[in-house]
């Protein structure tokens, strides 16, 4: 078995012996599940760095996302749930840059090498490396209190990368998927909310069906990927949701110089939200809860039948909620098209209550 140095777990990091740490290397990362083949990956796991041949005419979109136990996922959480959102987590940017996926790194700490654990964490990370054929090609592992570091690759061609800053007055807005279903997850899932006391399930409790279906929104996010390959040539600007609609929404109006207007009658909610919530938490975790990984993105309006075909063909869904105008922030309608206020600040990290 492979073991770290048995030095205890303190402030201080930690590098386990090289024995165990190329152990575990070996067994758990550089298997022929998780680090296979690509074209253009020249050298993968096993050396100093990894060495790859960028196509001609593409860009490499570079994505990281650090999780930490506790913060970003429940201490004892199962490792096949922790690592199949850690690498979905980081597969979402790369969707809300137009990218394809091409291979990622992996940077592990933990408090000791249980075998298990690796095992399932690694098994976790397999399925969505297989089905983007993304594989892993080097990290870093060493002892301390648990986080998951993972970088991906993507290739986007030169004149097709979508960002932020391209939206422009006339365009819709668009979501995909239903809004919200993460943060309720945390009800679900015993948590502390950072949405406050009121936050709650309406009714006394929610079914075992509704209840599985907010934890698997929590850790299966579906990265959207296959919609942003599809029809991310029509997108003006994109964002993948990850701290809200209102905050994610409110970065591509600041990097487009322009403003939104929302009718909160359109937001897409999933059936179970609709049963278990009432219409104001709902739109609560819609607008500022976190964690959802859907894209918000903007389409010029001659393009939204194209748009709208080519979702319906991938089976996605996505929906109109509003369009770009000019001037600044975001303007919420009502059903009957009067001004509804919304005054809260989108999710912030360093604030949230955990
Ligand atoms: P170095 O000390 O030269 O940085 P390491 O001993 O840390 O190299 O790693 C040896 C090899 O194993 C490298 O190719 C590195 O990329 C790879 N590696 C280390 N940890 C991981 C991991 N968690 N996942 C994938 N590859 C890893
Ligand atoms: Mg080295």
């Amino acid at each position: 078995m492979a073991v770290f140095d048995q030095a205890p777990v303190a402030d201080v990091m930690h590098k386990p012996s090289s024995h165990s740490e190329f152990s575990i290397i070996r067994r758990f990362f550089a298997t022929s599940n998780l680090s296979f083949p690509r074209e253009g990956i020249e050298l993968a796991i096993g050396d100093d760095a990894a060495l790859i041949e960028a196509p001609p005419n593409k860009l490499l979109a570079m994505s990281m996302d650090v999780l930490i136990s506790g913060i970003h996922f429940p201490v004892d959480a199962d490792p096949v749930l922790i690592a199949n959102r850690a690498l979905a987590v980081n597969l979402s940017d790369l969707a809300a840059m137009g990218a394809e996926p091409y291979c990622f790194t992996l940077g592990l700490v933990l408090p000791q090498p249980d075998e298990k654990w690796l095992a399932n964490f690694s098994a976790g990370l397999e399925h969505l490396a297989k089905k983007y054929n993304c594989p892993l090609v080097g990290g870093d592992t060493n002892q301390g209190p648990m986080s998951i570091s993972i970088q991906v690759q993507g290739l986007v061609d030169k004149n097709h990368s979508i960002r932020r800053s391209g939206a422009i007055v006339g365009d819709k807005i668009y979501v995909s998927g239903t809004l919200g279903d993460a943060a309720i997850a945390l009800l679900a899932l015993g948590l502390d909310s950072h949405l406050g006391n009121e936050f709650s399930f309406s009714a006394s409790e929610p079914s075992p069906a509704c209840l599985q279906f907010f934890k698997d929104a929590y850790f299966k996010p579906q990265p959207q990927i296959e919609l942003a390959l599809a029809a991310g040539k029509l997108f003006s600007s994109a964002i993948d949701i990850s701290d809200g609609l209102q905050g994610d929404l409110q970065h591509i109006l600041d990097e487009s110089g322009v403003s939104g207007n929302i009718n909160l009658s359109a937001i897409p909610y999933s059936k179970s939200a609709m049963c278990c919530l009432s219409p104001e938490n709902r739109l609560l975790a819609a607008l500022f809860g976190g964690d959802d990984y859907e894209l918000c993105f903007t389409v010029a309006e001659r393009n939204c039948v194209e748009l709208e075909s080519i979702a319906r063909e991938l089976g996605v869904s996505i929906t109109c909620i509003g369009d770009i105008k000019a001037g600044e922030g975001i303007d919420y309608l009502s059903a009957d098209g009067s001004a509804f206020e919304v005054a809260a600040q989108a999710f912030q990290h360093f604030c949230a209550t955990t």
